[in-house]
């Protein structure tokens, strides 16, 4: 009987492992705009509490994650979207690619997250002074699989504003909305998920210079 009990124990145990990542998000749409607002403040004013940091978050999110919001930024290295937001281990899941464009590989991922992690927001990040929006936004021509990014960025851009855009802020916000579009119509899981209003997914610009960002 006592080692029945053990082992019923240890089976509750394995499965609340196993399924931990399924667990539901406690935190809305809106609530998660204003966790990530009100810790880029903190960032900004030096308030920072470097939330979730300590070895004991580290032990307490192996077993389990439940992200609050789905970050696709830049990769540039002056972006870090936990640092920026002052937040920790297992609060935010971040895609990062130059210019966060995205293909199937980056979609996969926000579906894993909106799915299985059930995180209610998806903000994706551009920046300003973007040095691939830059890129996209020229003329010029770049080497190798870099290609293929720029192409991206200029077809975001064009969907738009038709062209190419006037300044280098307006291709900044023509990415972003064009990014958020392609989300929204990502079948079947995101746009599944956001008809029923499961997830919801903004543009946001972060300012280089001020360590800002601004939610539209
Ligand atoms: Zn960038």
């Amino acid at each position: 009987m006592k080692s029945l009990k053990l082992f019923l124990m240890l089976l509750i145990s394995l499965s609340t492992a196993i399924f931990a990542g399924d667990d539901k998000s406690n935190v809305t749409a809106e609530e998660a705009i204003n966790k990530l607002k009100l810790g880029n403040e903190r960032f900004v004013n030096q308030k920072t509490i470097k939330p979730h940091q300590s070895i004991d978050d580290v032990m307490r999110v192996a077993k389990g994650q439940h992200p609050f919001a789905i970050i696709v930024s830049c990769s540039d290295s002056r972006v870090p979207p936990e640092i920026l937001f002052d937040q920790g281990f297992g609060d935010i899941f971040v895609i990062r690619t130059a210019g966060q464009v995205i293909d199937s590989i980056e979609i996969g991922s926000i579906e894993y997250a909106v799915e299985h992690l059930h995180s209610p927001l998806v903000v994706v990040l551009g920046h300003s002074k973007c040095g691939a929006v830059t890129a996209a936004n020229s003329d010029g021509e770049v080497d190798g699989h870099l290609h293929k990014i720029v192409k991206d960025i200029r077809s975001n851009i064009s969907s738009q504003t038709g062209g190419k855009a006037n300044s280098l802020d307006e291709a900044i916000n023509a990415n972003v909305n064009a990014l958020v579009k392609t989300l929204l119509n990502s079948e079947p899981i995101i746009k599944e998920h956001h008809e029923k209003g499961k997830v919801k997914i903004v543009p946001a610009i972060y300012d280089l210079d001020s360590g800002k960002v601004s939610f539209n």
